[in-house]
């Protein structure tokens, strides 16, 4: 049989993304995905306009958020929540925690590239954003390419954005404890996001996994946009190892700044289980 074309991550301009939900859904839609979940970075305020043009042009919506928690020793990890009511007050309430932090993170950030010499970079990411409580990073790297600094948003996230570059600074998020709890409390299943993104050894993934597990957390993204075939070989073992139900998503952000379009990923190996088979 052919496996369902069905792509659990993505984000649109209620986050970090450069298509509005509704433009999302049809560009899954022409794309040929079957099932899709819109899963914004910690906001499910595209939800509604998303099921609008789903239901209008006959796709499949799953609801899901982005959730962005701190791990260990200031890793941040992100938790794909799917199938969650969006109008659970818990989650809600966690999830304006999360954004809550956002633009104080933002300010540090900015005088952090302003050392450096990228000036103006507060007002500039903003103006991307939209909104002070959904500011990221990637609209930093958008500003600071709009500057002429770089050439494209890779490029930024390796000199100044990542993990020791000058403009990143450390930040707490949720905790995994707290995640999993307003996740599985909405009624979603609790997947981890682009495992092989963490700049964490074998054994402190392993860690990682075994801490999510005893925690309820279900399933574990073993393809995603930026999988290598190497680490689609390993998440699939940790998946049989560990009993996780299998996730495919592209993480599409927009054309031209992503590493796969949306549904445009290689199936799941056949012996796991999907997790849209539990939603
Ligand atoms: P934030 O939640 O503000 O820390 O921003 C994280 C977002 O930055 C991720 O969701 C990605 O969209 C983007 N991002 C992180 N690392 C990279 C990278 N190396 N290249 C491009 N985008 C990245
Ligand atoms: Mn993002
Ligand atoms: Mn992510
Ligand atoms: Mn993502």
């Amino acid at each position: 049989m052919k496996p369902l074309n069905a792509d659990m991550h993505c984000h649109s301009t209620v986050s970090d993304g450069l298509l509005t939900p509704s433009e999302i859904v049809r560009r899954a839609y022409a794309n040929g995905v079957e099932l899709l979940a819109l899963t914004d970075h910690d906001e499910v305020g595209g939800l509604v306009e998303g099921h609008e043009t789903a239901d209008e042009i006959g796709l499949r919506l799953i609801d899901g958020v982005e959730v962005s928690i701190s791990w260990g020793d200031d890793q941040t990890v992100h938790i794909v929540a799917l199938g969650v009511d969006p109008a659970n007050a818990a989650l809600m309430e966690g999830l304006r925690l999360i954004r809550s932090g956002r633009d104080a993170r933002a300010g540090r950030m900015a005088a952090e590239l302003d050392k450096v010499g990228i000036h103006g970079a507060y007002d500039g990411a903003l103006r991307h954003a939209g909104n002070p409580a959904l500011v990221s990073r990637s609209h930093f790297a958008r500003y600071i390419v709009e500057q002429g600094h770089a050439k494209d948003v890779k490029t930024v996230f390796d000199y100044w954005l990542a993990k020791g570059k000058p403009g990143y600074v450390e930040h707490a998020w949720a905790t995994l404890d707290d995640a999993l709890r307003w996740i599985i409390g909405a009624g979603g299943i609790a997947v981890i996001a682009h495992p092989g993104r963490y700049r964490l050894s074998r054994a402190e993934l392993r860690e990682l996994f075994a801490a999510f597990r005893d925690l309820g957390g279900r399933g574990i993204e073993v393809l995603s946009g930026s999988s290598k075939d190497d680490e689609v070989r390993e998440f699939s073992r940790i998946a049989r190892e560990f009993g996780f139900l299998a996730s495919r998503g592209s993480d599409f952000h927009g054309p031209g700044e992503s590493w796969i379009d949306l549904g445009k990923m290689p199936d799941l190996p056949e012996d796991l289980t999907p997790v849209w088979s539990q939603l």
